[in-house]
């Protein structure tokens, strides 16, 4: 079950969204405009948006836009006119995680959207990232860039570094063995010269991480004997 948002001007399709989106278990809010949207936006926190381009007040581009700085990891679905390749090039462009050309079949809608969210939910991306994120208060993740904020500052990170990272914020509040980090990084571009990583190189490379997020209240604890745990110093 998730809680959604549509976005429609067309009151028909709005209120036949809502009815089917709940029929599948969801909680559904509404908005007629982009105006209403942008509202409800910052007063709940959505799992997913199912976005209309042409709408009253605020057009849904400039909505998602709008969504992207400041939501970064909220899948967005946009409902675009039959034959406007252009307005699916910018909806991507602008940030749009999937589409549907009017008009849709309506199980079509329900099976793009489960998959997106189920996609949001996965540890690499969103879900869990945007847990630990809030936790972290000023640090922001985007798994799908994949790029790391610190306040408006973006967190230069290397590919190992980034791995170590996403796999900490995916199992925050629990232990990552060592294997598991030398597993993820298996599939990671080299970097440098270094073919394979030394167990001990990857104390330097947590060391780096930690120095690096020592502006946010995260703090990698070392668990003697078992690898290394995420957790929010204000927890602590
Ligand atoms: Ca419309």
């Amino acid at each position: 079950m998730a809680h959604l948002l549509i976005v429609e001007d067309d009151e028909l399709l709005r209120d036949g969204l809502q009815t089917q989106l709940e029929q599948a278990g969801h909680t559904v809010a509404t908005a007629q405009d982009g105006e209403i949207a942008l509202s409800l936006l910052d007063e709940q926190r959505f799992d997913g948006v199912v976005l209309d381009i042409g709408l009253p007040k605020i057009d849904g581009m400039t909505l998602l836009t709008l969504i992207r700085k400041r939501l970064l990891a909220l899948p967005v679905l946009l409902l675009t006119a039959r034959d406007s390749v252009q307005d699916r090039i910018d909806g991507f462009n602008a940030g749009a995680d999937d589409y549907l050309t009017k008009p849709f079949n309506q199980h079509e809608l329900l099976a793009r959207l489960t998959g997106m969210l189920r996609r949001s939910k996965l540890p690499a991306f969103g879900g869990s990232l945007e847990m630990a994120a809030s936790q972290a208060k000023n640090l922001r993740v985007d798994a799908n860039l994949p790029l790391a904020w610190i306040g408006d500052e973006s967190l230069e990170l290397t590919q190992r570094e980034w791995a170590l990272l996403s796999l900490l914020i995916s199992n925050a509040g629990q232990v990552v063995s060592r294997e598991d980090v030398l597993t993820a990084w298996q599939s990671t571009p080299l970097e440098g010269n270094s073919g394979v990583v030394a167990s001990n190189a990857l104390e330097v490379y947590v060391h780096r991480l930690r120095r690096k997020l020592s502006e946010t209240d995260l703090v990698i604890r070392n668990v003697r004997g078992l690898g290394y745990l995420l957790e929010s110093s204000s927890n602590t």
